[in-house]
């Protein structure tokens, strides 16, 4: 076993030499140093305002649904751990990851058959990308390479998926020149049960007449868009990408990364609309938090499409494609989810969202209040103090990572009804300050 070190001493080394995301080098913030997990909490390894563990709103970046160090996907882990960590997936298959392929298949909306398995979100929006351009240059129509989406998106930070995010929150400015130039559309009107805008409808419309000679796909995340905002849209829209896309023969992409696995009240948010994707990207929650996995999903059209090519095959192949510790997890964590009342769950949550979160509405600053199954977000009529802001949801005892006009949660859905009211009352506090 290595020396012990000190959290002042780990937190020096951090400092000199540890990257952490959307940070500069050397960081500006000092981290908090998590020493251990379990149920909701996370565990410090120094008080910070006067916790030693602070309860979890953001379930590690959405993906932690039944809360840390969960029995189950333990012993799952555990019981893959002593048959094999990993082997490649050229040439070599393995019970996991064809377990759960088609167990993807099976809960994810008809249609979709073939699954790439893929080691992060990006990765599979990336493959999702490179199946779609494959199809038609398959197809004998090269032209169609370039990608439509919708403003106010995020679909990773890779490459393919960067030239798709919102151009503002993307920076695309930064690099104008270097990315691929995609076709954007306005970002959906707001509102959840705003219901279809003809106006809206017709903006598409005219864009698909104009672009599907040169488009190959379009990319959005369906009903909420994430981290490009955190804004709800009607699941109406997706009818009508579904029949512009059919009619202008442009395959329609869904990503599924952050909103599948019941975060929004439905197992996937696209069943609130009854639209298959041709491709439909899921991850995240996948393993319920444990190991990085994803996976790009399509139909069969599209999958006989690539291989009528003159180059039939899909040429990727990611060293820790198919992990089978990842897919052993991911296979529980599905059976965990499903194998319970989830939705009274996600509805429980949401409904204390909605209650615990009113009083944010009333607070000088707050433009809006807004919360849709285990979703809650409080969004500003300025740019957030994130340090003051995170700060006072640690001093309430909780984990939040406010950005831009946001302060929001995603908590566990194992998230009980006192803890759940505790990440409100943070919430509101982090609004406040912030
Ligand atoms: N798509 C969406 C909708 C996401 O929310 C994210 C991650 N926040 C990604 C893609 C990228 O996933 P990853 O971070 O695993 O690469």
């Amino acid at each position: 076993m290595p020396e012990p070190l000190t959290p002042a001493e780990l937190l020096a080394l951090d400092r000199r030499h540890v990257w952490h995301p959307y940070g500069p080098m050397p960081g500006r913030q000092r981290p908090l140093l998590v020493e251990s997990a379990s149920g909701v909490r996370l565990r410090l390894a120094e008080e910070a305002y006067g916790h030693r563990e602070l309860v979890d709103g953001m379930a590690s970046w959405w993906s932690a649904l039944h809360g840390y160090n969960h029995p189950v996907l333990n012993e799952a882990a555990r019981e893959q751990l002593g048959r094999m960590s990993h082997v490649m997936f050229g040439g070599l298959t393995h019970e996991p990851a064809v377990r759960l392929a088609a167990r993807l298949v099976e809960i994810t909306p008809e249609g979709l058959e073939h699954v790439f398995l893929a080691d992060s979100g990006s990765v599979s929006v990336e493959v999702a990308v490179k199946m779609c351009l494959q199809y038609w240059l398959s197809a004998g129509r090269p032209a169609k390479h370039r990608l439509m989406t919708w403003r106010g998106g995020y679909h990773g930070d890779t490459w393919q998926p960067m030239s798709v995010c919102d151009p503002d929150g993307g920076m695309h400015s930064l690099w104008s020149g270097a990315l691929p130039r995609q076709v954007f559309a306005d970002a959906p009107p707001a509102g959840y049960d705003a219901g279809v805008d003809p106006a809206y409808e017709a903006h598409l419309a005219g864009l698909f007449e104009r672009h599907a000679h040169e488009v190959a796909a379009m990319i959005v995340e369906p009903v909420v868009q994430n981290a490009g905002g955190m804004r709800f849209h009607s699941p109406g829209y997706l009818r009508v990408l579904r029949r512009l896309c059919d009619e202008h023969q442009v395959l329609l992409v869904f990503d599924e990364i952050a909103t599948g696995f019941g975060r929004t009240g439905t197992l996937f948010a696209c069943e609130q609309a009854g639209v298959t994707p041709d491709v439909l990207c899921v991850g995240k929650a996948l393993t319920g938090g444990y190991l990085t996995m994803a996976a790009a999903l399509c139909t069969s059209r599209v999958a006989e499409g690539i291989s009528r090519g003159e180059v039939p095959v899909l040429a990727h192949g990611p060293t820790f494609m198919g992990n089978p510790l990842a897919a052993a997890v991911a296979g529980a964590s599905v059976d965990l989810l499903l194998g319970q009342d989830w939705q009274s769950e996600v509805k429980r949550i949401e409904s204390g969202l909605r209650e615990g979160l009113a009083p944010a509405a009333g607070l000088p600053g707050v433009r809006e209040v807004r919360t849709l199954g285990a979703i809650g977000v409080v969004q500003l009529d300025h740019e957030v103090d994130t340090v003051a802001a995170s700060e006072a949801a640690v001093r309430a005892g909780v984990w939040l990572r406010p950005f831009r006009d946001l302060v929001y949660t995603m908590p566990p859905y194992v998230t009980n009804d006192a803890d759940l009211a505790r990440i409100c009352g943070a919430v509101c506090a982090a609004a406040a300050a912030g």
